[in-house]
């Protein structure tokens, strides 16, 4: 599928391709408006039990629906990135947790998505009883020597410096 974008959003005229700062862009050659393209921010969590194991969670949605992956989202204009996560664990899983640490910031490209920031956080189980929620089919906590095959690179780096502690 082809995202890209065509008319200006602000006047409707046909975008042109431009080089701007060494970066192809599309602008308007009416009003000026320039699309500027950037990685989409986004949050992952690493959660782990008293027994070691991990959080994951079996994706709903694409990038890599069906697939086991830790809980994760999009963070949302008017949220801090520890409330995005705090959030998302919840909307996924129905447990309620508070960040702990910043793991790291990757970036992964996933087809639908050209460029998506993950900022890896730690949350510690407050309360609540694991449901798989919105956008998941299944959340289930899987000791480390048992861990599925997990699609995003940024999530299995998350997890391995997460370990480390
Ligand atoms: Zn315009």
């Amino acid at each position: 599928m082809n995202t890209e974008i065509k008319y200006c959003p602000m006047c409707r005229t046909l975008l042109k391709k431009k080089k701007l700062e060494e970066y192809p862009r599309l602008v308007c050659p009416e009003c000026g408006w320039i699309n500027y393209e950037n990685p989409i921010p986004s949050v992952a969590i690493l959660l782990k039990n008293q027994n070691n194991e991990i959080l994951l969670v079996k994706r709903g949605v694409e990038p890599e629906k069906g697939k086991w992956a830790l809980p994760s989202g999009f963070i949302e204009v008017e949220e801090t990135t520890e409330d995005a996560a705090t959030r998302e664990l919840k909307e996924e899983t129905n447990l309620r947790g508070k960040t702990k640490r910043l793991i790291g910031v990757y970036t992964e490209h996933p087809e639908i998505y050209k460029s998506v920031l993950v900022i890896g956080y730690e949350v510690e189980f407050i309360s609540g009883s694991l449901l798989a929620g919105s956008d998941c089919s299944g959340a289930k906590f899987f000791p480390l020597e048992e861990l599925p095959p997990i699609p995003f690179s940024s999530h299995r780096k998350i997890i391995k410096e997460g370990l480390k502690d």
